[in-house]
C-alpha cells in the first residue's frame, strides 16, 4: 500500500484491512424590548393588524379580542402584569422571531444531580455539524446533546468541527487562533489554522484550511468539492491530534464526511504515532453514502485501489459497471471499532434492507442501535429564552400564550371562544422526500378541511421542492389557516414547537427523528408515520393494549388515506375530548428522552472498544 503525504514513515509493515414555570417570564430576565404599550393598545393593534378585506377577518379579529381578554385574564393570575409582553402582527418591520432575545446560554445548565462516571474517557467528536452553530438537522443536535451529557458525567469530550466560513463567530466564546500548521491535500501541505473555543460548555477545535474549502454561506453547499473537503478535514483532524500529541480515548465521527476518517487512522496514522484511540461511528442516516471515486481517495493521501473491495469499501450498488466506485460509509463501517445507528427500529430496518446491509449484517457483533435523546435544557419550556410566555407541566396556562402569540404574529385567525376549536399543527422538516412530501402537502389540504391550522417551517435544498412550496406558500399564506415558512430559524423552531397542539413527521423512513422528541418536550402531541425512530418513541392513543405508553397518534401506510385517518382521530380527539387532551399534554411534557439515558449507553459502548493498559 502506498502512502501518501506521510509526515513520518511507518513504523511497522502496514495492515491491509483493520478487522476487527409558565412559569411566566419574570421581566427582568425576559422582557420583549422591540416596543412596550399598553395592553389597551395591543388590542387596537389586533383589530388593524388584519388588512383583509374580508368581513371574516375582521370578526375573527374580533373574536381574538375577546380570546386574548380571556388569556390575560388567566394571565394575571400567574403574574402577566408585571410583564411587557408586546404582541406581534405580521406588518411589523422586525417579525417576531427576530427580536432581540435575552441571550442564550446553557453551558452550566443541568449539572445538577448528574452522577459521576468512576472511569473518565476522553472523547473526540470528528463531525459537520453542531448546534446551534453549525446546524442543518439532527446531528448537530445529537453532537452537542450528546458531548454536553458526557461532559456532565466527567467525561473530558472536544468537539473538531471545520471553521466554516458560515459560523457567527459571537456564538463562540473564548475563540482563540492556538496554531497553523500543514495538512496534505493534493501533493501539498495546506497552511491550516487551529482554533480552539467553548460552544454551550463544550470545548471546540476549529479547522480551517486557508484553501477554498468550508467557504460559502451555508454548512452545506458551498462551491468547492464537498467529498475532498471533508476528507481533507478528517485527516488534518488527525495530523492535529499528531502535532499536538494528543490520544484521546475516542475517536467518534458521523455520517459518510468523517467516515473516512477510520480508513486514515488505521492505515497511516496508527503506524506514524496515534496508538490509543479507537474509533465509533454513528450513522444517524443512511441515505448518504459518501460515494467516492479513487482518485478522490488518493488525494488525501490514501491509495484509493487499495480500498476497491467487497470486503473493504466498494459501493455495492457500482459493482460490475465501470468505473467501480468506492462508499465511504461503507469504509468507515469496515474500519470502525463500533457501530452505532440512532434507534433500534432502523437497526433492524437497515439489516434487512439497503445497500448496506450486507456489510452491516457481516459486522452485526460490533453495530448497536441507541436511541437518541434531545437536550433537555437546550430544549426547555420552562426556560427558553425564545418563548414569550414561559410553561411545564405543573403551569401548563403558558402554551396557550405562546400559541396565541404565534398565531397573531403570523395572522394566523385565533381560536374563537364559541366555535369549533382549532388545533394547531406544526411540521418542522427538511424539505426532502424522506419527509414525506406528498404526505406533507397533503396535510395542509386536509388540515384546511378539518379548520384547523398548520406552520409549516422548513427549507428545500433541492430547487423543484423549494418552488413547489413556494406556489403553496403564495396560496395559502394570505389565508387564515395555513403559513408556509421556507427558512432555517432557530428562534421560531422554539416558538413553533411550544405554539404547537400537534406536531407532525409523516417520514417515509426516518432513522430517530428528534422533532416528535422535542414537539413532546413542548407539549405537543404527536402525530408520527409508523418507522425508524418514530415507532421506538412515539404510541397510539387508540392502542389500548398500550394505554400506559400511549403519548400521540400513528399511521403506518404511505398513503394520503392512512395520514386523514389519523389526522381525523386526533382532530376529533383534541375538539371532543379537552380534558383527556390536557392529560396528554401534561403526560408528553413529563416524559424523559433525555441525553442522561442514552449516553449512559454510548459510554457502555466507548468502554467496549477503548484501549485497556493491561
Ligand atoms: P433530520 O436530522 O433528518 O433533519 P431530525 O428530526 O432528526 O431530522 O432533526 C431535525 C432538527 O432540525 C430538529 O432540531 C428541527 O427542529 C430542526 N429543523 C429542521 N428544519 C428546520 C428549520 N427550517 N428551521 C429550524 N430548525 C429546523
Amino acid at each position: 500500500m502506498i502512502i501518501r503525504g506521510c509526515s513520518s514513515q511507518p513504523t511497522s509493515a502496514p495492515r491491509s484491512c483493520f478487522s476487527t414555570s409558565f412559569l411566566l417570564p419574570t421581566s427582568n430576565r425576559h422582557s420583549f424590548k422591540k416596543r412596550v404599550t399598553t395592553f389597551k393598545h395591543e388590542l387596537d393593534v389586533v383589530s388593524c393588524s388584519f388588512n383583509s378585506p374580508s368581513t371574516n377577518f375582521r370578526i375573527q379579529a374580533l373574536e381574538a379580542k375577546k380570546q386574548l381578554d380571556g388569556v390575560i385574564s388567566e394571565g394575571s393570575r400567574t403574574n402577566l402584569q408585571n410583564d411587557h409582553l408586546t404582541w406581534p402582527s405580521p406588518s411589523d418591520k422586525v417579525p417576531f422571531w427576530k427580536t432581540e432575545f435575552p441571550s442564550w446560554d446553557i453551558s452550566d445548565s443541568g449539572h445538577v444531580d448528574i452522577q459521576k462516571d468512576s472511569d473518565p474517557i476522553h472523547v473526540i467528536h470528528v463531525t459537520a455539524e453542531m448546534a446551534p452553530i453549525a446546524k442543518v438537522g439532527g446531528l448537530g443536535d445529537v453532537v452537542t446533546g450528546l458531548a454536553r451529557a458526557c461532559l456532565m458525567r466527567g467525561h473530558t469530550v472536544d468537539v473538531y468541527l471545520p471553521f466554516y466560513e458560515c459560523i457567527n463567530k459571537q456564538h463562540i466564546k473564548e475563540l482563540t487562533l492556538i496554531s497553523t500548521y500543514g495538512s496534505y491535500h493534493d501533493g501539498s501541505w495546506i497552511p491550516t489554522n487551529i482554533y480552539r473555543g467553548v460552544v454551550f460548555g463544550i470545548p471546540v477545535v476549529f479547522i480551517e484550511p486557508t484553501n477554498h474549502f468550508f467557504k460559502g454561506q451555508s454548512v452545506y453547499g458551498g462551491s468547492y468539492d464537498e467529498l475532498e473537503a471533508y476528507l481533507f478535514f478528517s485527516r488534518a483532524c488527525l495530523e492535529w491530534l499528531q502535532v499536538s500529541a494528543t490520544q484521546p480515548d475516542i475517536i467518534h465521527v458521523h455520517e459518510w464526511q468523517t467516515a473516512g476518517l477510520p480508513l486514515l487512522y488505521w492505515d497511516m496514522y496508527q503506524y506514524l504515532s496515534l496508538q490509543k484511540p479507537r474509533i465509533v461511528l454513528t450513522i444517524h442516516n443512511m441515505e448518504h453514502y459518501g460515494e467516492c471515486r479513487q482518485e478522490q481517495l488518493n488525494k488525501c493521501g490514501l491509495d484509493g485501489s487499495v480500498y476497491a473491495t467487497e470486503e473493504k469499501a466498494m459501493d455495492d450498488r457500482t459493482i460490475g459497471h465501470n468505473p467501480e466506485r468506492l462508499s465511504l460509509l461503507k469504509g468507515g463501517i469496515v474500519y470502525s471499532n463500533a457501530v452505532v445507528t440512532v434507534s433500534p427500529t432502523y437497526l433492524k430496518e437497515t439489516l434487512n434492507s439497503g445497500w448496506l446491509a450486507a456489510t452491516l449484517i457481516r459486522h452485526r457483533d460490533k453495530y448497536f442501535g441507541i436511541l437518541n435523546g434531545i437536550d433537555t435544557a437546550i430544549w426547555n419550556p420552562a426556560t427558553d429564552a425564545f418563548l414569550p410566555a414561559k410553561f411545564d407541566a405543573n403551569q401548563i396556562e403558558g402554551k396557550r400564550i405562546c400559541k396565541l402569540f404565534v398565531q397573531r404574529g403570523l395572522g394566523l385567525a385565533p381560536e374563537a371562544q364559541d366555535s369549533a376549536k382549532v388545533p394547531l399543527v406544526v411540521c418542522i422538516t427538511r424539505l426532502v422526500a424522506q419527509k414525506g412530501l406528498h404526505l406533507i402537502t397533503n396535510a395542509i389540504r386536509h388540515i384546511e378541511a378539518l379548520n384547523g391550522q398548520m406552520i409549516i417551517l422548513g427549507t428545500a435544498p433541492d430547487a423543484r421542492v423549494g418552488s413547489e412550496f413556494e406556489g403553496l406558500a403564495q396560496l395559502h399564506n394570505e389565508g387564515p389557516s395555513i403559513r408556509i415558512l421556507q427558512m432555517y430559524s432557530e428562534e421560531l423552531s422554539h416558538m413553533l414547537y411550544a405554539a404547537a397542539d400537534i406536531v407532525l413527521v409523516p417520514s417515509i423512513y426516518e432513522p430517530c427523528g428528534l422533532s416528535q422528541m422535542i414537539g413532546m418536550r413542548y407539549g405537543a402531541v404527536p402525530l408520527v408515520r409508523k418507522t425508524g425512530g418514530l415507532a421506538d418513541t412515539v404510541f397510539d392513543m387508540d392502542d389500548q393494549s398500550h394505554s400506559e405508553t400511549a403519548n400521540g397518534f400513528v399511521f403506518e401506510g404511505i398513503d394520503e388515506g392512512s395520514l386523514n385517518c389519523a389526522l381525523d382521530r386526533a382532530f376529533s380527539f383534541y375538539r371532543e375530548k379537552p380534558n383527556e387532551w390536557r392529560d396528554t399534554v401534561k403526560k408528553v411534557l413529563l416524559m424523559d428522552n433525555s441525553w442522561n439515558n442514552a449516553a449512559g449507553k454510548y459510554i457502555d459502548v466507548y468502554n467496549n472498544v477503548r484501549f485497556k493498559h493491561h
